[in-house]
């Protein structure tokens, strides 16, 4: 049918192109031989015109499929474009979430320390001077207990009335620090032994 019409086709155009309307004669064999020979070549064009019009519909076909790639393509690059700002903001939140935490275990580091210096202040503050405590027993002179007052023996050194009252051996006390021997009279230690005002005025104004 398509090839039919072509043919008719062809032959039109040859008449058209080769044969004069007038005067009628016939064609020269000459002429027949042209007309025959443009008749194959009109075939020959529209068969190649007909390849093309293939070929084309081929290429336009594989140019759509290009370009609906390109779309899946574009979509895939889009999908991972998002994928990646999610994680870039997954990645920002943890390492929020770290800071925080560094931030937090810093705080709380810091804050142990500054809880450590304030006790170890406090227990400076309020330790006794090595001259407030007796030197025997490690206990605070205190001018309110009679056996936490300072006396000093003869030697020099000083102890509270209550390690007197233990080191009193009849009417000797052995220095616990260098032996030297105070002899004290009779009556309570508490006359006997002379008060250290001097280390007992210094405790009273530290306390
Ligand atoms: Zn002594
Ligand atoms: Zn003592």
């Amino acid at each position: 049918m398509l090839n039919n019409s072509k043919k008719t086709q062809g032959k039109k155009l040859a008449s058209k192109v080769t044969v004069p309307k007038s005067p009628p004669r016939e064609p020269t064999a000459e002429e027949s031989a042209e007309m025959e020979r443009i008749s194959e070549r009109i075939k020959e064009m529209e068969s190649e015109i007909q390849t093309q019009k293939e070929s084309n519909a081929k290429l336009f076909e594989e140019i759509e499929k290009a370009a609906s790639y390109q779309d899946d393509h574009n979509r895939v690059l889009d999908s991972i474009t998002d994928e990646k700002t999610e994680m870039l903001e997954e990645i920002e939140q943890i390492h929020q979430t770290i800071q925080g935490c560094r931030e937090l275990e810093m705080q709380k580091s810091m804050g142990n320390q500054y809880e450590q210096l304030t006790k170890e202040k406090d227990s400076l503050a309020n330790a006794p001077f090595p001259w407030q405590k007796c030197g025997a027993c490690q206990n605070q002179y205190s001018q309110e207990e009679e056996d936490r007052t300072p006396r000093t023996l003869a030697c020099g050194h000083t102890i509270c009335l209550g390690c007197a009252k233990h080191l009193i051996h009849k009417n000797k006390i052995k220095c616990p620090f260098d032996e030297v021997v105070s002899i004290v009279g009779r009556g309570p230690l508490a006359t006997q032994l002379a008060r250290n005002y001097r280390i007992q005025d210094v405790c009273e104004q530290n306390m």
